[in-house]
């Protein structure tokens, strides 16, 4: 594969290389990785900058609705957005539920618009490093905004929020006993919730919930990175189109406070910082389960359990000669 030829073409906005891009830095193979990660390093420091935003909500909430609708909306405005997900139950279906294209029909076919469905890859920690990967990959081929799809489960929302700038979190209307059930950490990563299908028989119940959550919200502790009013509640009918440029317009409100207070580069700074040793300790840990270091370890705490060595002794050793780290 042509790298330099690969990189000039992203950085051209050339979707079609974005795209090959994303399943070289997806493939396993080593030769892969080798080339993914001179890609990788070679369109650094292009000097753009996408807003990243997470959003997560359970099944049926209207993700893909609200994408669709808020998408289109953005790139009639000139702006050009990419659409990730991160699916934690494509790895056992074998298929994407997260942006999918025939979901998002009219923004798959708007050339302003680039979707990729979730990567079918069974260990978190790998998608969460494809899909940092391929959000670099699309800063760099100029778009303005990233939109980061998860489903509200697992682990996945942290890892979504840790990549993001912005976290949306999309809720149902619903009574006051469901509120309950958004987990109270949840609620502290979130920036804006919104609260969709504020339509038809269910608008009312929609504001109210909404009312609710920013109750809710208002109990929480304030964050030095938010402006006065954040994390804040809205209500949107992704169907009907209503309250999208509101949510844009709160967006770009708390990037342009958290740009002039410093909080934005920060943000980014210990994102870069935290996986940075969260890869660490994932691939020591993959070393930990791999040949030839699995063998020895199965061999001393043989030694270990028939009182040969002690746990510290026989971990010394095969910290320093196996992993040759001491
Ligand atoms: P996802 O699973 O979170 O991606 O949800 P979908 O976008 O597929 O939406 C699930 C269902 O909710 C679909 O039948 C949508 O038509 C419906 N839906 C989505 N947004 C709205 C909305 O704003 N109002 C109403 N009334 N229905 C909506």
């Amino acid at each position: 594969m042509d790298i330099d030829d690969l990189k000039t073409r992203i950085l051209a906005g050339e979707r079609r290389a974005l795209a090959r891009a994303i399943t070289l830095v997806e493939s396993g193979r080593v030769d892969h990785r080798a080339q993914a990660l001179a890609l990788l390093e070679a369109v650094k420091g292009h000097g753009r900058q996408a807003l990243r935003v997470g959003l997560s909500g359970t099944p049926g909430v209207g993700k893909s609705t609200f994408i669709e609708a808020f998408g289109c909306m953005l790139t009639g405005r000139g702006l050009r957005v990419a659409v990730l997900a991160v699916d934690p139950s494509s790895a056992r279906s074998g298929g994407s539920i997260l942006g999918d294209k025939t979901r998002m029909e009219r923004l798959s076919r708007d050339p302003g618009a680039f979707i990729r469905p979730s990567p079918s890859q069974s260990q978190l920690g790998g998608v969460a490093r494809r899909t940092r990967e391929a959000i670099d990959l699309c800063e760099a081929a100029g778009f303005d905004v990233i939109l980061i799809e998860t489903v509200g489960v697992g682990q996945s929302e942290t890892m979504v929020a840790e990549m993001s700038d912005l976290f949306v979190l999309l809720l149902a209307p619903a009574g006051g006993d469901e509120l309950q059930g958004v987990k109270r950490g949840i609620m502290e990563m979130a920036d804006i919730l919104l609260v969709n299908k504020a339509d038809g028989d269910l608008k009312a119940t929609a504001v109210r919930t909404c009312a609710d959550y920013a109750g809710a919200l208002r109990l929480l502790r304030k964050r030095p990175q938010d402006p006065q009013g954040f994390p804040k509640a809205l209500t949107v009918s992704a169907l009907e189109e209503a309250g999208l440029a509101n949510v844009w317009d709160e967006m770009c409100g708390l990037t342009d406070w958290r740009r002039a207070e410093g909080h934005f580069d920060a943000r980014r700074a210990a994102q870069a910082r935290f996986w940075f040793e969260a890869e660490v300790r994932e691939r020591l840990l993959a070393r930990l389960s791999r040949e030839p270091v699995k063998g020895a370890m199965r061999a001393l705490a043989g030694q270990v359990e028939d009182g040969e060595l002690t746990p510290s002794a026989a971990a010394e050793e095969l910290l320093s000669t196996h992993l040759m780290m001491s």
